[in-house]
């Protein structure tokens, strides 16, 4: 085992990182923080000429991993080339095109938006979990969002959660498919929380990148670097750092 080869320096200074749908947004820019802090990050990226770009895109040991987190194949794919994990990043994500109310959406469009933010997040987990398993400090971050937060939805979300905290029935699919994943965060930390795992929901703010569509250009919408240091203090946490959390991209504790 890699951790018995490491001895005394395994250290959370060397640890190696996988990061889904790193290929631009706030996971490229997740990648290039890790790679700056010095550890060896993986660039998950279905399209390997988009990862090809964004690994050149970063200074340090970044690597392409072509991993489409929808296809199993490619998942299992991926999991074989990795020998050594300690830390993953669910960052991979979609949204819906056209934000409607709840009472006009297409169940289909759940369906969609659930296979990329909650099932292909359990598929990748697991498949990275024997290799996770084998670290001396696993960390697993959950790239969610403040617009899941079911007491922003109802209206009470003061303070950090202000900006989400409109009682609107809007981009339901999307806003309740990330609310699932806080579920599975507090799930798989409870199911791991003997093997030394850390796993914690981020929520980044509202940025600057194609998920957004339009909106993007809105003054509101924010560096996707500085969502992306949220996840990267949450891959980094030490031992006594915090489980089953949900946290803004400040550190602050994000309401349920
Ligand atoms: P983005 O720029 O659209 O990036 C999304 C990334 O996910 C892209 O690299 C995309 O790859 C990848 N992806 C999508 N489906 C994939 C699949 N099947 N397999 C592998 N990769 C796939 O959006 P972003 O804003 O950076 O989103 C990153 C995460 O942050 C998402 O989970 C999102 O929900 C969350 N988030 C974003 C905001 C915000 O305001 N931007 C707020 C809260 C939460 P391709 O280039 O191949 O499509």
């Amino acid at each position: 085992m890699r951790r018995q080869a490491r001895g005394i320096l395994d250290s959370m200074d060397n640890s190696i990182a996988l990061v889904t749908g790193a290929n631009k947004g706030i996971g490229l820019e997740i990648a290039r923080q890790l790679a700056a802090a010095g550890r060896t990050v993986y660039v998950g990226s279905r399209d390997a000429e988009r990862g090809k770009a964004a690994v050149a895109d970063i200074d340090g040991d970044a690597r392409l991993l072509v991993l489409d987190v929808l296809n199993g194949e490619s998942i299992a794919a991926a999991a074989r080339q990795v020998d050594a994990l300690d830390i993953l990043v669910n960052n991979a994500g979609i949204s819906s095109d056209e934000p409607k109310d709840v009472t006009e959406e297409d169940p289909e469009e759940f369906r969609r938006v659930y296979e990329t933010n909650v099932f292909a997040v359990v598929a990748v987990t697991n498949a990275f979990l024997p290799t996770l398993r084998r670290s001396a400090h696993p960390r697993i971050v959950n790239i969610s969002s403040g617009t899941a937060s079911i007491a922003a939805s109802a209206g009470l979300g003061e303070g950090v959660l202000a900006y989400a905290s409109r009682p609107t029935g809007t981009l339901a699919a999307y806003r309740s498919s990330k609310a699932a994943l806080n579920e599975l965060t507090v799930l798989y930390a409870n199911a791991l929380a003997d093997d030394g795992f850390k796993v914690n929901a981020l929520a980044p703010g509202f940025r600057r990148t194609n998920l957004n569509g339009p909106a993007r250009a809105s003054a509101a919408a924010g560096d996707p670097a500085e969502g992306a240091a949220g996840a990267v203090r949450l891959a980094l946490l030490p031992d006594d750092g915090p489980s089953g959390g949900f946290f803004s991209w400040d550190g602050t504790p994000v309401p349920w």
